[in-house]
C-alpha cells in the first residue's frame, strides 16, 4: 500500500479530503468526510470506496460477461492461468512496449494503477471498480479520487475500451500526474467484443495518438500483432458462427480453435517488426508525457 490519504480528494466537489500534514493510515478509519459537501466515502479494510456499491460502473460487473470477470480475480486458478499463457490469441514479443512500461513504473515516485484487476506493481496505488485482492482504492476512473499533479506514472491497461468516456478518462489521468509523469497505454485495435465489464472503443494507431494531445514525447506502437489478430478473430469467427451463446459455447468453440490455432501467434516474433505490421495489430501500447508547463 503506497496510498498517500493527503492526496485524496471528494469526488463530488473536488475538496481535499485531509490535510497535507496528515501523516496516519486508513486502517482504523471507517469513513472519510469531506467538511465542504459533507460527502462520505466509506473505509472498508482500510480501502477508501469512492464508488458505490449499487453505481452504474459497479452494475456491469454483475453481467454475464462481468461476473466472468470477477470470478476470475476473486478464485483465480493458476492451472489455467498458465495454460492460458501458451494456449491463447495473446503473445507479445515486442521491446519497445515493454520498455516504455519499465520506463514508466521505474520512474521515481508513485505510480497510478488504473484498472489494476490483481496486478501489482511497487511503489504504486491500485485502483480499480471494486475491492479486487491487493487493490488499494475503489473508484470511478472518470472521476478519480485524487488531488492534481501526485503521480510520477501512471499504468492504464486494456482497461480504456471498458470505460464509456475515454477521453475524460485520459483528462483524468493527466491531471493527476506530475509535470513530466509518465503515462502508458495498452489499447486494442482488432479485438474481438469482451465485456470485461463493458466494451465500447477500439483505436488506431492515430486515433490513439490523437487521444494523448494533451500530452508530449508521445509514441505508440505495437503491443500484439498481426498474426495474434488473426488466431483471436478467427476463433472468435468460429463461435460466432456456431450460433452458441456466452460462457459454455464460448469456451467449448473458441477455446478449441485456439488451441488448434495458437502457434500462427509465433510468428509475430518476426511479423511484428515489418513496417506496415500496426494495420492489424490486436493491441497498441502508447507512451507519453506530461509537459513542465
Ligand atoms: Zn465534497
Amino acid at each position: 500500500m503506497t496510498l498517500n490519504p493527503s492526496t485524496l480528494r471528494c469526488t463530488t466537489c473536488t475538496t481535499p479530503l485531509l490535510k497535507k500534514t496528515y501523516s496516519g493510515t486508513l486502517g482504523n478509519m471507517s469513513a472519510l468526510t469531506c467538511h465542504a459537501c459533507k460527502a462520505s466515502f466509506p473505509i472498508k479494510n482500510g480501502v477508501p470506496h469512492f464508488l458505490e456499491t449499487r453505481a452504474p460502473e459497479r452494475a456491469q460487473l454483475e453481467t454475464v460477461d462481468g461476473a466472468c470477470m470477477v470470478a476470475g480475480y476473486r478464485r483465480p486458478n493458476p492451472l489455467m492461468h498458465a495454460l492460458r499463457r501458451v494456449v491463447s490469441s495473446e503473445y507479445f514479443p515486442g521491446k519497445s512496449w515493454r520498455a516504455a512500461k519499465t520506463r514508466t513504473l521505474e520512474n521515481p515516485g508513485t505510480k497510478l494503477i488504473l484498472g489494476s484487476g490483481v496486478t501489482r506493481y511497487l511503489d504504486a496505488v491500485h485502483l480499480d471498480l471494486d475491492d479486487f485482492p491487493g487493490v488499494d482504492i475503489v473508484g470511478d476512473a472518470h472521476v478519480l479520487p485524487f488531488v492534481d499533479d501526485v503521480f510520477s506514472g501512471l499504468v492504464c491497461e486494456v482497461v480504456l475500451e471498458h470505460v464509456a468516456d475515454p477521453k475524460r478518462v485520459i483528462a483524468e489521468s493527466f491531471r493527476v500526474l506530475q509535470p513530466g509523469g509518465l503515462a502508458f497505454f495498452i489499447v486494442p485495435f482488432l479485438f474481438p467484443f469482451h465485456g470485461h465489464p463493458s466494451d465500447f472503443q477500439r483505436w488506431s494507431r492515430e486515433g490513439l495518438a490523437r487521444e494523448f494531445e494533451a500530452f508530449e514525447d508521445v509514441e505508440v506502437g505495437i503491443h500484439g500483432g498481426p498474426c495474434s489478430s488473426m488466431v483471436n478473430l478467427l476463433s472468435e469467427w468460429g463461435y460466432v458462427m456456431s450460433g452458441l451463446r456466452f460462457p459454455r459455447g464460448y469456451t467449448l468453440i473458441k477455446g478449441g480453435l485456439t488451441g488448434l490455432l495458437f502457434p500462427i501467434k509465433f510468428m509475430d516474433l518476426l511479423v511484428n517488426r515489418f513496417p506496415e505490421a500496426h494495420r492489424l495489430a490486436s493491441t497498441l501500447f502508447i507512451i507519453a508525457t506530461k509537459p513542465q508547463t
